[in-house]
């Protein structure tokens, strides 16, 4: 939705492809890995040496039932409380059933237009800020929970009555970022800041309103300003266009293939076609592999077409209000600000990147050898990375998906959360009673998150299970801002944590992969962030904050998901209760980057293409020529000569510029991890400071000045950079 109230900035459904985007190169299994047991037994003396003995955290665990936390998600029928009156969806009264979505729409409306009102009748004092902060939250509060509803109701009446709602908002939205009479009043305001006393702040979300309207081209003149909204308009459509090709399966004629018989056992067949889903096959047949690569990349030239139009498009539009590229648009209000600094960071990654990729790819190269018997196997190609990368993790590993899953039991995951949260910020997460009505889905599990001294904080609704017409995204989604209230109460925050894991089997509880498990830290890594914020807007609430930000607290979390210390203290034997032997953590989380560096080469190749294609136009080349020639320079693998990668890449869409957040939030998390967590990661002293420092502002603080207090240091480039070698070298075998 684009908009400023509504705004297509991340409210995110932090979608976690956030975790990992562009996830299409990257083989992330959950098989440990190690190179050889020398090399495991020193990592485990490190961990050892460098930080508190498991055994500590082993006697303050040891539990032998199920708690009520641990059972709620074990067993997910939650119940029901029969005194509480039935509701609607989330408490909502209208929501009973799918016509309340209209009532409930009008009513915002309504509502709206009141504020609205009393807003262009009111002095520019600073507590302008604040009504528009309240139009801001009536507008989002049907908004978020009806673009909620639209992506994962498995009621089709419900879905459709959410999006016409969405619609409705939205519609009214626009209207709204062209009223220049709201634009007028706030800009006095703004102008005027130093005859007012304005906290951080409320000056800070004043200037992200004036801003967003600024994005919306209200300041241009008429003609301007139709053009713009024309060009926004076409931007949504072609970019749309453009992700839904990139992410549907090849369609190629079987009478086109030479191996069409062994193809088409391995992808599906459809009216004489293969529908190729991935380039990437996990076959030991060379050949093969080639061909579905090379078949799934055929440049297409409608989607390149389609792709040279949006970033023409984004290009004018940026133009039009006075950036020189639309990277340097979107690039605002960024921890990173601009273009040449992502560009620099990624430079600087890309050099340190270059010798262990090197090394990652000669060992590679061996298995490749061994593996053909051929002593002068050619290097690997990109067919071949997703093969050998996950032939060489299960060679090293001794560990199996399954018997590692069953020490993963949803309830104890919950469970390890519980007391993670506990032992850092004092808060526990509690399993609710949901009034009937209340919930979409009958497993969804509703939980309150109370502080030892504050009280109850927020909620989380757990969506966790897959389902038919559900999102198949792991998601974090804000369906209500915290924001303090006029009469001095907090307005909780609401959010929900969506997840597609396996449902409870009449033999077992829902077990999770350890992929699944640091999915789920980082999803509820976003939903501490929204609950622990204390905003007084909820413009500004939690994970709204930049892109590049918004990332650092949920990649954290990912480090507490790999650190043996962590996962002894929770993960047991679903069967059994026998806990996580030490020995197996460490060979698990040693696994954690192993070809890391080949991988991050990856992500700086994507993050750049987002950048160059986003940079100054005309392009001096094809897309398909820049991809090629960045990667030839910064990656190890070459680029396939009549293949065209970025027609599938979605997220140049998505984050239009802004890719770069994924190693730019993994760098800041690292090194807030190795500084501050790695030696005790139950520290309560640097959890209250995380909290105090960074979690508390949301988006309503300048992220650099928030990173910095949580240091006590400025990042530079180069500190990032360092950050993300330091990290590889914690966490991979082939450099300790
Ligand atoms: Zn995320």
């Amino acid at each position: 939705m684009r908009s400023f109230y509504v705004s297509y900035k991340p409210h995110l459904y932090d979608n976690s492809s956030c975790n990992k985007f562009g996830n299409v190169f990257i083989m992330r299994t959950l098989l440990c890995s190690r190179i050889t047991s020398q090399n495991r037994r020193f990592a485990f003396r490190q961990l050892r040496r460098n930080a508190l003995p498991f055994t500590r955290w082993r006697a303050q665990r040891r539990v032998t039932t199920w708690s009520p936390l641990a059972t709620a998600f074990n067993s997910p029928h939650p119940r029901q409380d029969r005194y509480l009156r039935p509701t609607g969806l989330f408490g909502v009264q209208e929501l009973t059933n799918a016509n309340g979505f209209t009532e409930l729409k009008n009513k915002t409306l309504t509502e709206g237009v009141k504020i609205v009102d009393q807003v262009l009748k009111s002095p520019p004092t600073p507590r302008l800020v604040g009504m528009f902060d309240m139009l801001s939250d009536t507008l989002c509060a049907t908004a978020d929970l009806a673009e909620f509803v639209r992506l994962t109701h498995p009621g089709f009446r419900f879905r459709c009555a959410a999006e016409d709602t969405s619609r409705g908002i939205s519609s009214y939205v626009e209207e709204l970022n062209t009223n220049p009479g709201l634009y007028n009043v706030l800009g006095k305001l703004l102008s005027t800041a130093e005859e007012h006393e304005m906290d951080e702040e409320t000056k800070r979300v004043g200037e992200l309103f004036l801003f967003d309207f600024e994005q919306s081209g209200i300041h241009l003149d008429e003609e301007k300003r139709r053009y713009f909204v024309e060009l926004q308009e076409a931007i949504l459509v072609i970019g749309a266009q453009f992700s839904q090709t990139a992410s549907m399966p090849v369609q190629v004629p079987l009478s086109d293939l030479p191996m069409a018989n062994e193809l088409a056992r391995i992808y599906p067949v459809s009216d004489g076609h293969v529908m190729i889903e991935s380039a990437f096959l996990d076959s030991n047949n060379e050949k093969l592999r080639e061909l579905a690569y090379i078949s799934c990349l055929k440049p297409v030239d409608s989607q390149l077409n389609t792709l040279d139009l949006l970033l023409t498009a984004r290009h004018q539009l940026a133009q039009l209000v006075d950036y020189p590229t639309f990277s340097h648009r979107a690039l605002k209000g960024t921890m990173a600000k601009t273009p040449e600094n992502v560009m620099d960071f990624l430079k600087l990654a890309a050099n340190m990147l270059h010798k262990p990729a090197k090394k990652e790819m000669d060992i590679l190269t061996g298995l490749k050898k061994s593996r053909t018997n051929v002593t002068n196997a050619e290097q690997i190609l990109p067919w071949d990375l997703h093969y050998y990368t996950g032939l060489a993790k299960f060679q090293s590993a001794k560990l199996n998906s399954s018997s590692i899953s069953a020490y993963f039991p949803l309830g104890a995951c919950m469970e390890g959360l519980d007391f993670l949260f506990k032992s850092l910020f004092g808060i526990t997460l509690e399993a609710q009673d949901s009034a009937e009505g209340e919930l979409w889905s009958p497993d969804v599990q509703k939980l309150g998150v109370v502080h030892e001294a504050e009280g109850l904080l927020g909620y989380i609704y757990c969506d966790f299970f897959g389902r038919e017409e559900k999102l198949l995204q792991d998601s974090h989604f804000t369906i209500r801002g915290g924001r303090l209230l006029d009469d001095g109460s907090y307005q909780l925050p609401v959010v929900v944590v969506v997840c597609n894991f396996p449902s409870p089997s009449v033999s077992s509880p829902p077990l999770l992969s350890h992929n699944m498990v640091e999915n789920l830290f980082h999803e509820m890594g976003h939903a501490m962030h929204s609950m622990l914020a204390r905003t007084q807007y909820q413009h500004v609430t939690g994970t709204r904050c930049s892109t590049d930000f918004a990332e650092v607290p949920s990649v954290l979390m990912e480090f507490f998901a790999w650190d043996p210390r962590v996962l002894t203290t929770f993960a047991r034997h679903y069967k059994t209760g026998q806990s996580l032997p030490d020995e197996m953590a460490v060979r698990l989380c040693q696994g954690r980057s192993m070809f890391g560096a080949m991988e991050m080469q990856r992500q700086v190749l994507y993050a750049m293409i987002d950048q160059i294609y986003h940079g100054m136009h005309p392009l001096s080349r094809s897309t398909t020529d820049i991809l090629a020639q960045v990667q030839e320079q910064y990656t190890v693998i070459p680029h396939a000569p009549g293949t065209a990668w970025q027609q599938r890449f979605s997220h140049l869409n998505g984050y239009g510029a802004k890719y770069y957040s994924y190693l730019w939030s993994r760098a800041v998390a690292s090194r807030i991890w190795h500084q501050c967590f790695a030696e005790d990661p139950f520290s309560r002293k640097m959890g209250d400071r995380y909290r105090r420092t960074m979690l508390a502002y949301g988006g309503g603080r300048d992220p650099n000045c928030l990173v910095e207090d949580m240091l006590e240091k400025k990042l530079t480039t180069s500190d990032l950079v360092q950050s993300l070698w330091e990290d590889l070298k914690a966490s991979n075998p082939f450099y300790q």
